[in-house]
């Protein structure tokens, strides 16, 4: 025959394994990648294109800057090699020369400038992969505690639906389908102990009447406010 303590200890078991099922569901949300994850590993992608252009326009400078150094190179053999005589043709060519050279520094300045852009970039970017790197690390070994942790909480939970079973088997229908609809409407907590005359589960002062029903371990006493089944332990 059932006792009020066989419900409590089917209250214990059915906590337990709530909770154990609870946990598996948080460990089952935790796993995967995090946004820390993605977000680190999409900044080092943007990085790494940023320096791919920045590069590459650093490539058609120089490109072009070679250029227009080999031209103001051919007018400025022109100009001194002393072919050209005529002082206006001079003049011409004087001026194709400075305007070269104006071009040239121009590229140049902007090569300068983007090399310097580069030198940041490149900084920054190895900041990216050590945080990255870092994140990475830190995420393998939280997923890997999460895995280690679900292979604990599998078979526990295994453990306590099979004792859960025992328990219910053993235990009166009448008692057993008013526990599970107490559980139901109190959160989960469908027996409560009795501890100097007070319902545990709503803390009133019980009737006296009450707390010698409820001594007797064999009697289903319910408190007379919360309705949880009253249990000495
Ligand atoms: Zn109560």
């Amino acid at each position: 025959m059932t006792v009020a303590a066989d419900l409590f200890a089917l209250q214990e078991t059915d906590i337990a394994l709530d909770s154990a099922l609870a946990r598996l569901d948080e460990t089952e949300n935790q796993l995967g990648e995090t946004e820390e994850l993605t977000s680190a590993r999409a900044w080092l992608e943007a990085a790494t294109e940023f320096l791919r252009q920045l590069k590459s326009s650093q490539s058609d400078l120089e490109f072009e800057a070679d250029e227009v150094r080999a031209k103001a190179g051919t007018v400025e053999t022109k100009l001194y090699g002393g072919e050209i005589t005529d002082s206006r043709e001079l003049s011409d060519f004087d001026a194709d020369l400075q305007s070269l050279k104006n071009n040239l520094r121009t590229r140049e300045d902007a090569l300068l400038a983007s090399l310097e852009q580069t030198e940041d970039g490149e900084a920054a970017m190895a900041r990216i992969q050590a945080a990255l790197t870092d994140i990475e690390a830190r995420w393998k070994a939280a997923q890997a505690h999460l895995q280690a942790e679900q292979a604990d909480l599998k078979p526990e939970i295994e453990r306590l639906r099979a004792l859960r079973e025992e328990q219910a088997a053993a235990t009166d229908r009448a008692w057993l389908s008013l526990y599970d609809i107490l559980r139901g409407r109190r959160d989960g907590f469908a027996v409560a102990t009795v501890e100097r005359s007070m319902c545990q589960g709503c803390r009133i002062t019980l009737p006296r009447n009450i707390i010698q029903k409820a001594r007797n371990p064999r009697e289903l006493v319910q408190c007379v406010s919360c309705e949880r089944i009253l249990v000495f332990v």
